[in-house]
């Protein structure tokens, strides 16, 4: 089949969605985007922190993901080449860990495996953060890793796919795929079809039961994680901050953003988080800043049994392909890519 007779429904607008959607479009597939939300970007990917780089990670942990991590944050360059320029929030991210020691193998094991780290004494980290009010003794600087507003970029992939012909479709829930003879021909959204040779499940851990439905089980699991966004002076943090319990970093537009991993108590747990994680921030700054909270959010992030992408036809239908990972923000640009190659070379 020619690409440009080759029809793509997409589930999910999420970045994920965005992205395969995106480089699909380029391609010259005829791609609609269906989104059960009012606005793309609603689900995980609006409580993301957006965080793209090898951060905390150490090479010894898991070789193979630091490497796959590594060769989808190198994808970013590409994107910002094709796609202009991306809506980033920070440059260089300022790590330091529970004790010298482990900040110090840190970097000598990032550094062998050719990330661009660097040790900062105190007074270093003093000049990249000056109102730190008491500088760790040694951080690790990682200069490439940088924050992405994950909602804008994930806007601006969705831009991109509609100006070469993409349509998205919001408030429009798929509820089940149609096959005929063990493929694929489309989805059912309430009242309305569309029509399909290659339907794509970006939709998280929704994909299960879609899957699940045509006799299909997916290795999809969820874990919540907590996202929290404050109104704050301009220019109090620069950088991507990981230290003393807390990940922090400047919105795009003004503000703080910080992430957190979800209480022991549950959802009724986020207000004393947020209170918290408030008087913690307060206290890392001198003087005390003004620092208001605006939100706090608990997100499933779509996981997959062995940490690894899923990113596959799956067996059994024709036509049928699905693409979750953890972490997506990240590993977006590089499996959007992959996908849309898998696609249109099936
Ligand atoms: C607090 C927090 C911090 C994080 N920090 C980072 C980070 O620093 N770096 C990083 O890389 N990742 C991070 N992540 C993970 C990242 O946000 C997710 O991996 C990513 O957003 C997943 O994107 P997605 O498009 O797969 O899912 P989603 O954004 O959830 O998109 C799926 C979309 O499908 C739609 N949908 C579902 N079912 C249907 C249906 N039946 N029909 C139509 N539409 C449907 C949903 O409404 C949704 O819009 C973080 C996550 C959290 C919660």
């Amino acid at each position: 089949m020619a690409r440009s007779e080759l029809r793509v429904v997409v589930v999910g607008a999420g970045i994920m969605g965005a992205s395969i959607a995106w480089h699909l479009a380029r391609t010259g597939a005829r791609v609609t985007v269906l989104e059960k939300l009012s606005a793309p970007a609603g689900g995980v990917t609006h409580w993301s922190f957006g965080w793209v780089g090898t951060g905390g990670s150490l090479p010894s942990g898991d070789a193979s993901y630091f490497a796959l991590e590594t060769e989808a944050v190198a994808e970013f360059a590409r994107l910002r080449s094709q796609l202009g320029s991306l809506p980033i929030a920070a440059r260089g991210a300022l790590v330091w860990l529970d004790t010298e020691e482990e900040t110090s193998t840190l970097i000598s094991e990032q550094q062998t495996a050719g990330v661009r780290i660097e040790a900062l004494s105190s007074t270093r980290f003093a000049e990249k953060e000056p109102r730190v009010a008491v500088p760790p003794a040694l951080a690790a600087f990682a200069l490439d890793d940088f924050a992405v507003e994950p909602v804008d970029l994930t806007l601006q992939l969705l831009a991109g796919a509609q100006a070469a012909g993409v349509e998205v479709v919001c408030n429009t829930t798929v509820d089940a795929i149609e096959t005929r003879g063990g493929r694929v021909v489309g989805v059912r959204a309430g009242e309305n079809r569309f029509a399909a040779d290659t339907v794509v499940l970006a939709s998280g851990a929704s994909a299960l039961p879609l899957a699940a439905a045509l006799g299909i089980s997916l290795p999809i699991r969820e874990e919540p994680a907590v996202l929290m966004r404050f109104a704050a002076e301009p220019g109090l943090v620069h950088h991507l901050l990981c230290g003393r319990g807390l990940e922090l970093r400047p919105g795009l537009s003004g503000g703080l953003v910080s992430a957190a991993s979800f209480p022991d108590e549950g959802e009724s747990g986020l207000t004393g988080l947020a209170e918290r994680t408030t008087g913690k921030i307060a206290g890392q700054f001198a003087p005390v800043p003004d620092l208001s909270l605006l939100s706090v959010n608990a997100a499933y992030r779509p996981l997959t049994g062995d940490g690894l992408p899923l990113r596959t036809f799956l067996p059994g239908i024709a036509g049928l392909y699905t693409v979750v990972a953890h972490p997506g923000v990240i590993l977006a640009p590089y499996l959007g890519r992959l996908a849309a190659h898998d696609i249109v070379e099936a």
